[in-house]
């Protein structure tokens, strides 16, 4: 490929005010203005009225630029809201006259500022971009010329390959971070894009907007018309949108819904924008390697280009089909989903957040919303091993589609799966019982310790939350005793919280002493290895062991609630009671263990399991089926193959450093506290009283959603701020958390 650049024209700003006086008699200073590979010049007559010259590439053939001129007088007639630069005829009548071997045309100056060079892109400003581009392919459709096929231009989106050839010109890693994009493009079916005679090069440069800044008056630069899909058009103009924006995605949403508003598109074409638009800036950043090579003083060539390769990279750790499925919600009329839920969902459910999140994609560490935002999530522990992992993903699919029932047939999965688990735990826990869900895991530890000890008494720490059966709420003090709730059952003893920051002297032996003397017929003592609803609460060292001593001398059997804090969470163990030294009777395991697909389990002895059949049979129907097995493999498999126990070692106790420091400068954080990626901390009034801010803690973390990072609230007072994120959290995570807190707290 021979660059245009060797043909492009070189006259100096007096050469080209002689050719306007030569040509159009037309007496005017000139001032070169940007060009790739043509020159345009602006002219100023004694009067004050402008123009723009504009030299062609002698390359450029002429029925292109008669294309143009064609072009520009039927937009100017269709009666849009825009501008359109207007021909002046040469001194002998000709629309097109020649300098040497070049082309000339004199066109009338079109007033307004380039929305690059415009500060703040505003929400009118992007839609009113939309609707101008929308008006004018809207005037094109139909629009026909002998010369809109142009099977040789590199800027066509059809040949965004050819730019691959210039790949050699850039680094290793930036030609891994453009194959995707040209292959997503090349991988774009075609036939059901309409096609149209479009723009095609509506940047930022090319746009220009009124003194305002808040509405685009006109689009220039018709020089890189042809036919194309039509959806190419609105493609282009993304690229350019996208362009040094918080939040690109949305960005280009209140685009493509203006665009739309005007000139529907379909739903082919809206899927086919984002791998256009960013194949777009592929091709770019590919032609100004090749370009500034060839014309290094040329800085046009170079002017998006930083920014380019900023968004690219951007764009290119974003979940696939998310844009897509943005663009199609920004097209869409509005639903009420909150409204639906409260018609047909049960009112005692809840939303996270005063102005709720509707999300469209997880991916990896991060939720996508649907109005074209990201969020940092922070607090979602089911999803253990990253929203959607392709591996969990796949192995669901693979397993779904080859066969799903029941437990009642030899199946490999679920043998492979019952080994790998237990050889996660104590030699002694080596039975395993397979549900659907934390409460069903606990509801039936409950049942087999009853069974084991024929008893019915348990002890349970306060604030605890083990399930949402009839029998779990019992076990449960944070609803029993909360809103609703119906006190303490007779057959339930409740432990003060081992907490360490709010009660560093208490006397739990003691505690537990009483609670254990006040049960008639100890069952069962259910505690998690770390207290979650309580406060993201770090057991005093040798709590459970005292507390598994005292229980088992009374005949109990020991319980870890492993929901929430089981996995690798803990950073040192796989299992959080392992950080207590103790071996529980039983083990309840739900949340991260199916990565969010309904998988619980309960390990427990031989001999209570030996207890548990008495002739009647555990039947569980979705319990233990092929799909969750499959899926629990992955999960284990992901943990290991990723080394996410050492993540969440490092990442934690990194976090936590950060966390440490930003309680020295914030008087309102106190109590940080934390195991691996475990992490809490409480919002107090101040350092003197240590008084619990439940509402600051609330109001902190809506604030810190609208910066873009999900935390949520948990404790007695709901002012513990939990975090407790994807095993894949990174430093780089906790330092935009911890920085965003920064700032954010007074
Ligand atoms: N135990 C603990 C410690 C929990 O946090 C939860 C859920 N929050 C459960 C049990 C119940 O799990 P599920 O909601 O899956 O029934």
């Amino acid at each position: 490929m021979t660059s245009a650049l060797h043909t492009a024209p070189t006259f100096s700003p007096a050469g080209a005010a002689r050719l306007a006086l030569d040509l159009y008699g037309l007496a005017a200073e000139a001032e070169a203005l940007p060009s790739e590979r043509d020159q345009n010049f602006l002219l100023r007559d004694a009067s004050g009225a402008r123009f723009v010259l504009k030299i062609a590439n002698s390359a450029e053939s002429r029925p292109v630029l008669d294309l143009q001129n064609r072009a520009l007088e039927h937009l100017a007639a269709a009666g849009t809201s825009l501008q359109f630069p207007a021909l002046r005829r040469d001194a002998n009548g000709a629309e097109i006259a020649s300098a040497g071997s070049h082309a000339v045309r004199l066109l009338t100056w079109v007033e307004g500022v380039p929305m690059a060079s415009v500060q703040l892109h505003s929400p009118e400003l992007l839609a009113s971009l939309g609707r101008a581009l929308g008006e004018i392919d809207a005037a094109l459709a139909g629009f026909q010329h002998p010369a809109q096929y142009r099977e040789n231009f590199y800027w066509d989106l059809a040949q965004a390959n050819r730019a691959t050839e210039h790949l050699h010109l850039l680094s290793q890693p930036q030609r891994d971070l453009l194959m995707p994009f040209f292959l997503a493009s090349s991988e774009l079916d075609w036939t059901p894009l309409r096609r149209s005679v479009i723009h095609n090069d509506a940047n930022d440069y090319n746009v220009l907007v009124d003194a305002s800044g808040s509405r685009v008056v006109a689009i220039v630069d018709y020089g890189d018309m042809l036919e194309s899909a039509l959806a190419c058009d609105l493609a282009v103009a993304l690229a350019y949108a996208m362009l040094d924006k918080p939040e690109p995605i949305a960005a280009a949403a209140r685009v493509v819904a203006a665009y739309h508003r005007v000139n529907p598109l379909r739903e082919a074409e809206i899927e086919a924008l984002f791998p256009l638009s960013a194949a777009r800036l592929a091709m770019s950043v590919c032609y100004a390697a090749w370009q500034s090579r060839e014309a290094p003083h040329n800085a046009y060539l170079n002017i998006s280009n930083r920014p380019a390769w900023a968004l690219l990279e951007r764009l290119a750790r974003l979940p696939k089909g998310w844009p897509a499925e943005v663009f199609q919600h920004a097209v869409r009329p509005a639903r009420d989903l909150l409204g639906a839920r409260r018609r047909h969902l049960g009112p005692s459910l809840s939303v996270s957040y005063q102005r709720p999140l509707h999300i469209l994609r997880g991916w990896r560490q991060h939720l996508y919303d649907a109005s074209g935002r990201a969020y940092l999530d922070c607090v979602n522990n089911v999803t253990h091993v990253g929203h959607c992992h392709p591996r969990v993903v796949a192995a669901a699919q693979r397993q779904e589609a080859l066969f799903n029932s029941n437990t009642r047939y030899l199946n490999e999965q679920l043998v492979e799966y019952i080994e790998r688990l237990t050889a996660t735990l104590p030699a002694a826990l080596s039975v395993v019982y397979l549900v659907c869900s934390g409460s069903e895991a606990n509801e039936l530890a409950l049942r087999l310790a009853r069974t084991h000890t024929g008893r019915n008494g348990a002890i349970v720490v306060d604030t605890a939350y083990h399930g949402n059966t009839n029998a779990l709420i019992d076990l449960s003090p944070y609803k029993f005793n909360g809103p609703g709730g119906r006190g303490r059952p007779d057959h339930v003893q409740v432990l003060p919280m081992p907490d360490p920051f709010r009660h560093p002297e208490a006397d739990h032996a003691a505690f537990l002493a009483r609670a254990v003397a006040d049960s008639t017929g100890l069952a069962v003592f259910f505690c998690e290895s770390a207290l979650s609803c309580g406060g993201q609460i770090i057991l005093p060292p040798g709590y459970l062991r005292e507390a598994y001593r005292a229980v088992r001398a009374a005949g109990g059997v020991c319980v870890a609630d492993e929901v929430q804090t089981g996995f690798g969470r803990a950073g040192s163990h796989f299992w959080m009671f392992e950080t207590q030294g103790v071996v529980p009777d039983i083990v309840t395991m739900g949340k991260p263990i199916g990565n969010g697909h309904p998988l619980g389990a309960v390990a427990t002895t031989p001999q209570i399991a030996a207890s548990f059949a008495n002739g009647m049979e555990y039947f569980n129907t979705f319990g233990g089926n092929p799909v969750s097995c499959a899926i629990g493999l992955a999960v284990l498999d992901v943990i290991r193959d990723e080394g996410l126990e050492e993540n969440a070692r490092e990442t934690g106790a990194y976090l936590l450093g950060r966390l440490g420091d930003l309680a020295g400068r914030h008087a309102s954080v106190a109590g940080v506290r934390g195991q691996g990626l475990f992490v809490g901390f409480e919002i107090v009034r101040g350092p003197e009283t240590l008084e619990p801010a439940g509402a600051d803690a609330a109001a902190l973390i809506n604030r810190m959603k609208e910066a873009g990072v999900l935390l949520a609230t948990d404790g007695p007072h709901h002012n513990v701020i939990k975090i407790k994120p994807p095993m894949i959290f990174s430093r780089a995570d906790a330092d935009l958390l911890v920085d965003r807190l920064d700032a954010m707290l007074p």
